[in-house]
């Protein structure tokens, strides 16, 4: 539910509508217009009556709002929601790509990549600690040591990181440590974790789930906006169809329909949402066109030894070569030759 204001409403006849919604279980949110002022209440609104805000002064319209994700969706939040680590910007005509291996496989693997995507143009440094394998009898991943290399990396080379967190066990270590924290397409639905990711306060890197719609994708960003502390960043990393050719299909429709109904930035992740190498240019360079906020692609200096992953990963040149093609299209069509 919105309630918007008349124009010349006086602060004090905002805090009598404030004051009556207190005591009541849910969340206020401001929303400021060119010279209007809303209020936007999330929560369960049903048993609120609009009429009974219309008795209040100052108070011109009271709408309900029919989409369920009230803290994810634009209608809260008309202004992009900008996501800054350390100066590094994703979101409101912020393009920034996130590069590295799947999986962080040993202190030299993890620092040469880092290196290597750094000088291409990579703003943040992504590398699997805790894998979310499909077998159990695959790699899964170093862990905690795993993540100890990755600060390494991000000591070396200034890149922040961004890895996937898998069970509330080390929610302390990831908000100590993570710079972004990922929660990958198998627990996008996972609500507990989600909860208490949102409370950390570092920004949250929420992928679709494999055969989640945009509604359930946004409602389970609005589970982690719910504590009020984190900023999430959605990304489209290919959904499960029919189609076996690719690894999964993905729907680049999802950026341009996330952007109309969502403030958060939305980046795409074509790795995982192709599952071939050579299929990653393409629709790396689609993505940006589409208006994408940014990218997640997977760079390994070895990719036919690579633990995880190897057959989608880029090599650090055939990345270079990429980053420069992203940057024409960005010049082109968005016009910020410094962003990415
Ligand atoms: C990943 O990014 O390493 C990953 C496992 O991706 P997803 O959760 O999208 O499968
Ligand atoms: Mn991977």
């Amino acid at each position: 539910m919105i309630i918007i204001f008349k124009a010349e409403a006086t602060e004090g006849q905002v805090n009598a509508v404030r004051q009556a919604l207190s005591h009541k279980d849910l969340m206020l949110q401001d929303i400021k217009g060119e010279s209007t002022y809303m209020l936007g209440l999330a929560g369960d609104t049903s048993q609120l009556h609009p009429e009974e805000f219309m008795r209040f002064e100052g108070v011109e319209q009271v709408v309900r709002v029919s989409e369920p994700y009230k803290l994810s969706g634009r209608r809260f939040h008309p202004q992009d929601t900008v996501i800054d680590v350390n100066g590094r910007k994703i979101g409101g005509g912020h393009f920034a790509v996130i590069a590295g291996p799947c999986s962080v496989e040993g202190e030299d693997q993890v620092l040469s990549i880092a290196r290597d995507v750094e000088r291409s143009g990579a703003k943040f440094l992504r590398g699997g600690a805790f894998k979310p394998r499909s077998s159990p009898y695959s790699f899964q991943g170093l862990g905690l040591d795993g993540l100890e290399l990755l600060k390494i990396a991000r000591e070396k080379t200034g890149l922040p990181i961004v890895t996937e967190i898998m069970s509330s066990e080390f929610i302390e270590v990831f908000a100590r440590d993570v710079d972004i924290i990922q929660v990958g397409a198998r627990n996008m639905q996972n609500f507990p974790l989600l909860r208490e990711v949102g409370y950390t306060g570092k920004p949250i890197l929420l992928k679709r789930g494999m055969s989640a719609s945009i509604e359930e994708m946004l409602m389970a960003a609005e589970y982690a906006l719910l504590g009020g502390k984190s900023q999430v960043i959605l990304c489209e990393r290919g959904i499960r169809t029919f189609e076996t050719a690719t690894r999964n299909t993905l729907d680049l429709s999802a950026v341009a329909v996330l952007k109309e109904k969502s403030h958060l930035p939305v980046i795409v992740d074509p790795s995982h949402a192709t599952g071939y190498w050579n299929l990653v240019p393409p629709m790396a360079l689609a993505a940006t066109a589409a208006g994408a906020d940014g990218l997640i692609i997977e760079v390994h200096n070895q990719p036919e030894k690579a633990l995880c992953d190897g057959q989608q990963s880029l090599t650090p040149m055939s990345f270079d070569n990429l980053m420069i093609k992203i940057q024409k299209i960005r010049n082109v069509l968005y016009d910020d030759g410094s962003e990415s």
